[in-house]
């Protein structure tokens, strides 16, 4: 199932090219939704409600319309160096416990979203997004899938000055305005063969400049469940940044970083592709 929020109504994706949806709120007679938070709140009876009866009039989707599939979470978890290449072309040690940072919820946006470059320090980070269903207090790695609404495409947009500044501002260099680009869609577990080894990649003007597999992981989706949620609540809803693959800007020689004018298109197996475009200062 994939699932979408179209101008802030919730729909169910019943084909992706061209994109053609279901109102869910009209389709359940109101039973659910209008908002795609509120149908996270109540996850095991939307997806028995989805599996068994969803029908209704279907439209096609505007794709400038799609908001991130998860547009207000309570919670935004973001994890840095979370690939054995990608840890290595910085030149920093694998850790040892996850390194969790948050990216504040205001930053996110959704598909063809328009984002202010604020300097010409800021880097791209192609990753594959976790969004919560179920509440997860203290789950096992065994029990962690289940907790899991569904996977997203995501952009960790990184300005990487602010970031490295003062003694590390991860949540603030990650977060200027537009730098949370999620979507199209949220693609339900069970629609992938493996969903612990995807392909994802990203392109700047149609060159591509991240190309990796999941399985490259350091700590693995439910690993990272599990350790998360040994510390505090996920709620429906909250995302999770699982973190990003080697090629990124700042570690190159010369160093390279986004400029206005630019289309960044990112894409993950199953998923599909997020389009971002570059401005200059607003
Ligand atoms: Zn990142």
């Amino acid at each position: 199932m994939k699932l979408a929020d179209h101008d802030g109504r919730a729909v169910l994706v019943v084909t992706t090219e061209p994109p053609i949806g279901i109102d869910i709120a009209t389709a359940s007679d109101g039973r659910f939704g209008p908002s795609i938070g509120a149908i996270y709140d109540r996850w095991d009876e939307f997806t028995a409600w989805a599996g068994a009866a969803a029908d209704g009039p279907a439209f096609p989707l505007d794709e400038r319309s799609l908001r991130a599939p998860s547009p207000e979470p309570r919670q935004v978890f973001a994890i840095g160096l979370n690939y054995r290449r990608h840890a290595e072309e910085t030149g920093a040690q694998l850790p040892a416990i996850p390194a969790t940072f948050t990216k504040f919820p205001a930053c996110i946006v959704g598909q063809e979203a328009t984002v202010a470059l604020p300097s010409e320090k800021v880097d791209w980070e192609v990753e594959l997004v976790v969004v919560i269903g179920r509440p997860a207090r203290n789950v096992t790695e065994a029990d962690a899938w289940a907790h899991v609404a569904g996977l997203t495409i995501g952009q960790d947009l990184s300005e990487r000055d602010v970031q490295f500044g003062a003694g590390f501002q991860f949540a603030l260099g990650k977060s200027y305005e537009g730098f949370g680009p999620m979507g199209p869609w949220l693609v339900t577990t069970d629609e992938f063969a493996d969903p612990s080894n995807l392909a994802l990649g990203c392109s700047i003007d149609g060159e591509t400049v991240q190309d990796a597999r999941t399985d490259d992981l350091v700590f693995s989706i439910p690993s990272l469940i599990a350790q998360l949620s040994a510390i505090l609540t996920l709620y429906p809803g909250d995302v999770i940044f699982t973190g990003t693959p080697s090629g990124v800007g700042v570690a190159r020689s010369p160093q390279r970083f986004l400029q206005p004018g630019q289309l960044l298109e990112s894409w993950i197996e199953g998923i599909g592709t997020l389009r971002t475009h570059l401005t200059g200062t607003p």
